[in-house]
This record gives C-alpha cells, sequence and structure tokens, in this order.
C-alpha cells in the first residue's frame, strides 16, 4: 500500500510538470487578435492585408501596419471560395501573399486529442493500480498449494536469542547442540555423526515453543520459517501435501535454516484412527512431511522443530529414528523462573519502587510464559487507564484476578438477596478450605462478579506443586462442595450458582478412580483408553476398555468419593459455625478480604 501511495504521488509530479511546460509552449504570449471573417473580408477589400497564411481552419493576417490578426473559417473551405462567396475581387486577392500552411497533422491532433486523453490515462492507470491490488490477494486465494510460511531472516538485528527465553535452563541446553549442528555441521560430518533432522518441542500452550525455536535460529544466525500444523488443513484434499512440498523447496534453497511447524498434532495424530473425511488429507499431509524428512540428504542442512502439546496423540511414525527422535520438554516455569520470565517482561514498563517480582511470582503457580507476559501487560495497562506514571503492585495483583478469572464486573447490579446467598457460598469454600489440613491456604475472599463466577475464593499453594496425593484430592472436593453444602443448610435450598463447582468436583473424583488409581476398591489400574478420534470435527474422548459392570463399579466410587469430601466438609461448617458468620458479615460490609486480614478473622 505504501508503495502504491509512493508511485501514485511520483507519477502525479511528473503529471504536473509535464503539464506546465506543455502549457507555457502553447501559450503565446502575443496572441494576434481574433476578429470576425466579415473584418477580414473588409479589411482585403480596404487593400490592408499584406499577407495571410492558411492553416487548417485558422487564417493567420498580416496587415501592413505590421499587426497581426487572426480569423477562422470552416472546416474543409478553401480560402479562394471563401472569398469568392464574400464577392472579393480577384484583383486585391492577387495582392496578397497567400500561403498555406500544411497543418502540422499530428501536433494538432494530439492538441484536439489531449483534453480527452488525459481523463482517460488517469482512469486506466488508476485501474491499473487497482487491479495490482486485486490480483495481489487474488493469486493468493489461487496459490493454496503453496505453503504460507513465514519467515524470519535470522540476520536481523532484533533476532531473538535464548537471552529472551527465561527459564527453561534443560531445554536450552539440549537446543543449543542444535545451534552447534547448524553453525558448524562440518565438525559433525568429519566425524560421520548424523545431523538429527527433527527435534520435537513438548509443552502446554503458551510455555514458549515458539519463542524457543526462533532462539535456536537466532543463536545459529540461520533464517527461521515457521508454520502451523493447521495451516496445512484445508477444505481441499491434497492441498496439505502440495504446501509441504512448497514448505521444504523454499527451505532447502536457504539451507541452513530452521523450519518450525507449530501444532504438529493437528497434522500428526496417530494415523487410523479417524473417521470421517478430513482424515484422509491429514493422512496425506503427514506422508509428505515424512517423505521430505526422509529426502533430504546429509549436507543438506534443514532442522526441522515442531513443537505440539499432545505428544500422546502423535503418531509413532513421525517418532521414528531419523525424524523427530529427540524430544525437548519444555515445563510450565517454577517459581524462580516465573521470576525470570517476569524481569525479561518487565524491562520496558516502569514499575514502581515497591514492586519486587518475586510477589508477582508467587502468586501464580501454573502460569505459562505467555501467561505471565499477559499480567504484566494487563498491569501496564491498568496503570495507565488511571494515570499513573509507574506501575503499582496493586495494578499487577488485580491483573493476576484479571488473568485467571477474568475481569472483575462491579457494574453487575445484584439484589441484596443474591449478595447475601454469594457470601454465604464464598464463606463456605473459605472456611473449609482454612480448615481442612491439606488444602492451600486461602488468599483472597471476595463477593464481587469476575468473569463468568459470581464470587470467587483464591487459594494458592505455599509451594509448586508437582505430585498430589488422594487427601489433597479429598479436600479439594470437600472444598468445592462447600459453598453448596453452606446454601443448603443456611437458605434450606440450593441455587444454580454452585453448577461449575459440581462439575469440576465431580469430574475430579472420576479422575481419581479412572486414571489415577486412588480407588481402593477398584486398585491402581486406569480405566479408558484416551484415544483421540475426531468425528465430524468433535473428538470423541475415551474408548471404554471395561465391562457394564465395572463401569457400575466405578460410578459406586465416585458417588463414595463424593460422599467423603461432602463428609469432611460438613465437619468443619458444623464446628465452626461461628467463624462463618464473621466472614460472612466482612464479605458483605467489604465486598472482599485480603489474606491478612482473613487470617486475622479466624484466630480469634
Ligand atoms: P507456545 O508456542 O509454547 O504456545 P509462545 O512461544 O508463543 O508459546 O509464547 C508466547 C509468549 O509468551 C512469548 O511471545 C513470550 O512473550 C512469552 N513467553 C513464554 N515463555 C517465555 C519465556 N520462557 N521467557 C520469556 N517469555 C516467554
Ligand atoms: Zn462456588
Amino acid at each position: 500500500m505504501k508503495s502504491f501511495f509512493k508511485n501514485f504521488l511520483v507519477f502525479l509530479l511528473v503529471f504536473l510538470v509535464v503539464a506546465s511546460l506543455f502549457s507555457i509552449f502553447t501559450n503565446k504570449t502575443d496572441q494576434p487578435e481574433n476578429i470576425l471573417m466579415s473584418d477580414f473580408v473588409n479589411l482585403i477589400k480596404d487593400e490592408q492585408v499584406s499577407e495571410v497564411v492558411v492553416s487548417g481552419d485558422e487564417i493567420n493576417i498580416t496587415l501592413n501596419s505590421g499587426d497581426k490578426k487572426i480569423t477562422k473559417k470552416e472546416m474543409g473551405e478553401s480560402l479562394s471560395s471563401l472569398l469568392n462567396n464574400f464577392e472579393v475581387d480577384s484583383e486585391k486577392i492577387s495582392k496578397m501573399d497567400i500561403s498555406i500552411q500544411e497543418d502540422d497533422g499530428f501536433a494538432s491532433f494530439m492538441m484536439s486529442l489531449l483534453p480527452f486523453l488525459i481523463p482517460f490515462l488517469l482512469v486506466i492507470i488508476f485501474l491499473y493500480f487497482m487491479m495490482k491490488g486485486v490480483t495481489g490477494a487474488n493469486s493468493k486465494a489461487m496459490m493454496f498449494g503453496q505453503s504460507q510460511a513465514k519467515e524470519f531472516d535470522g540476520n536481523q538485528k532484533n533476532k531473538t536469542t535464548f537471552k529472551d527465553v527465561a527459564g527453561a535452563k534443560e531445554a536450552k541446553q539440549e537446543l543449543s547442540e542444535i545451534v552447534d549442528f547448524l553453525r558448524f555441521p562440518k565438525k559433525f560430518h568429519d566425524l560421520g555423526a548424523k545431523i538429527p533432522k527433527g527435534v520435537l518441542l513438548l509443552g502446554s500452550p503458551g510455555t514458549g515453543k515458539t519463542l524457543m525455536a526462533k532462539a535456536v535460529a537466532g543463536e545459529a544466525n540461520v533464517p527461521f520459517f515457521s508454520i502451523s500444523g493447521s495451516e496445512f488443513v484445508e477444505m481441499f484434499v491434497g492441498v496439505g501435501a502440495s504446501r509441504v512440498r512448497s514448505l521444504f523447496q523454499k527451505a532447502k534453497k536457504s539451507s541452513p535454516c530452521i523450519v518450525f511447524i507449530d501444532e504438529i498434532d493437528a497434522v500428526g495424530r496417530r494415523r487410523g484412527a479417524g473417521l470421517g473425511g478430513s482424515h484422509d488429507e491429514r493422512e496425506q499431509t503427514l506422508n509428505q512431511i515424512l517423505v521430505e524428512m526422509d529426502g533430504f540428504d546429509q549436507n543438506i542442512n534443514i532442522i526441522i522443530i515442531a513443537a505440539t502439546n499432545r505428544p500422546d496423540v502423535l503418531d509413532p511414525a513421525l517418532l521414528r529414528p531419523g525424524r523427530f527422535d529427540r524430544q525437548v520438554v519444555i515445563d510450565v516455569p517454577d517459581l524462580r523462573d516465573r521470576e525470570e520470565i517476569l524481569q525479561v517482561h518487565a524491562k520496558k514498563k516502569p514499575l514502581a519502587k515497591d514492586v519486587e517480582l518475586k510477589q508477582i511470582a508467587q502468586r501464580t503457580p501454573g502460569f505459562s510464559g505467555a501467561d505471565l507476559a499477559n499480567v504484566l501487560n494487563e498491569g501496564a495497562i491498568l496503570a495507565a487507564r488511571q494515570n499513573k506514571k509507574v506501575v503499582e503492585l496493586v495494578d499487577l495483583f488485580e491483573a493476576i484476578e484479571k488473568v485467571m478469572i477474568g475481569p472483575e464486573r462491579k457494574s453487575r447490579i445484584i439484589s441484596d438477596e443474591e449478595k447475601k446467598i454469594t457470601a454465604y457460598h464464598e464463606a463456605g469454600h473459605a472456611l473449609v478450605a482454612h480448615f481442612l489440613p491439606n488444602s492451600d491456604p486461602v488468599h483472597k475472599v471476595s463477593i464481587i462478579a469476575r468473569g463468568q463466577a459470581g464470587g470467587y475464593t483464591l487459594k494458592l499453594p505455599l509451594n509448586d506443586k508437582k505430585l498430589y496425593t488422594k487427601n489433597y484430592f479429598l479436600d479439594e472436593i470437600a472444598v468445592l462442595l462447600a459453598g453448596h453444602l453452606t446454601e443448603k443448610d443456611i437458605f434450606g435450598e440450593v441455587t444454580t450458582g454452585a453448577t461449575s463447582d459440581l462439575r469440576r468436583a465431580t469430574s475430579l473424583a472420576r479422575r481419581l478412580v479412572t486414571d489415577y488409581g486412588m480407588s481402593d476398591k477398584l486398585g491402581p489400574r486406569t480405566f479408558g483408553e484416551k484415544e483421540e478420534m475426531i468425528f465430524l470435527g468433535r473428538e470423541i474422548h475415551e474408548q471404554r476398555d471395561y465391562s457394564e459392570k465395572v463401569a457400575e463399579k466405578i460410578d459406586e466410587e465416585i458417588a463414595q468419593i463424593m460422599k467423603e469430601g461432602e463428609k469432611r466438609a460438613l465437619e468443619v461448617l458444623n464446628t465452626k459455625r461461628e467463624y462463618l458468620e464473621k466472614i460472612v458479615k466482612v464479605l458483605l460490609e467489604k465486598e472482599t478480604i485480603e489474606k491478612e486480614e482473613f487470617d486475622s478473622l479466624l484466630i480469634e
């Protein structure tokens, strides 16, 4: 678009210059006076005319006095017949020098045409530029088979390097090997070592897989091609495969380079597990990727980095030696890594002096790198909205909750009755969470609506956890049920406010039995094959690998676990009733209670 305007401006300028030159040359400054034909005839009759030059339909007259006049005749009519018509004596005519000037055909032709031509030209040029834009877009639509890989040159100035990726030390270590392969391939060739072709990055969304792949390219100073697996899968069969082909063609031209395939699970799912049409296309695309990977020989130095968060669904063929045989796990960051990531992203944001990023890191267990970047950004937005010069701690705390649960909806008007119900509901969660030994401590209780929730109780673990016990889950189920139970106890009936609590508690109970082997009755085994199938665009999870009888038992066990959770919750609710009222009173008054106040409420 920019170049279009540039072209257009240049064109306009040239046009103006030409037009002005043109008008200078054509503008005769001593234009002779225009006279009528009858005046001309009279002048001849008075014998004042010395010379007549006819050029086209113009008659240029020079008088004896030297004055010049001009008049026009009809096109095609000759001067002599004209003078005849006016009954001029032939004797008087013969006294004048009469010359007929050959009409300068082209010039006058152009002169008469130009006024029509210029707008025409303008329109044509305008159309040309329009068409150019349109065909640009159009040809993109026609180039289905072309890969749409985005290319980043490895030599650009602000390239991504390992410095931009905070934490993830092990991953960086493993990938620095890849950087070596790209930079000094000869070293490895000389020893007969085969350079790996594919690296699989495993990690949940937002943990920085794309960032890491870019950093590898940046460190090795090679071009980086990026494409997402979902881009391969189009409406038309065969498109994916031809995109793969064209992507690798491009890459081979700029070898050594890195090809990054995001979401490889979109094409690389286990073959033969699908139903319906889309699966054919995926299979072709996947086959093409395998063919390309096997195809290029050792002196073409392309390393393919693929990313996925579902390694379990990948086709085993992808993971065979010579293909994606290297796997690098990128974990959700732990406390220290979170602090480092925050530091990276806080660089360009002025933070208040009292802000310690460690505090933010402590409050954000389970956050991915992308979430943390988002927290800092939201914090900066909140601060800017209040016209602050620096981002303060409160802004960042608010941002954490916004990222976690959704934006606060202070303006949502609720009746006093609903407010009271919400207060008891949340107080119930908080109370049970506080008194059950395996539950995480309560960080904040609020009855301000946020996102989908009418109110919320925030719990935060003291340390990052990787392993969870059965007792932790049972207490967790108790806390989830506590809202519902409190409502029932206080008001004698329940509301719809507890729906998502119940759903979460139930699915947690199911997982205890079917995935974690935590049911004593059913023993340490899993139930249900977690095979993925795609049918009409919907994923169908789970295939039963157990009998109807066992299914019944599972349901019984789930009910049993829910009972146990309920029992634990009721125990707390029944014995600590006075605290419940205390919490509710403060909640109705202030709407939110922070950790310090909450703890002091429950000590007395
Ligand atoms: P993924 O590809 O794993 O979904 P991305 O690489 O797209 O994740 O990460 C999204 C954003 O999150 C990055 O652009 C970056 O701003 C931030 N981010 C994630 N991990 C890190 C990290 N370790 N260090 C710094 N920033 C990170
Ligand atoms: Zn609840």
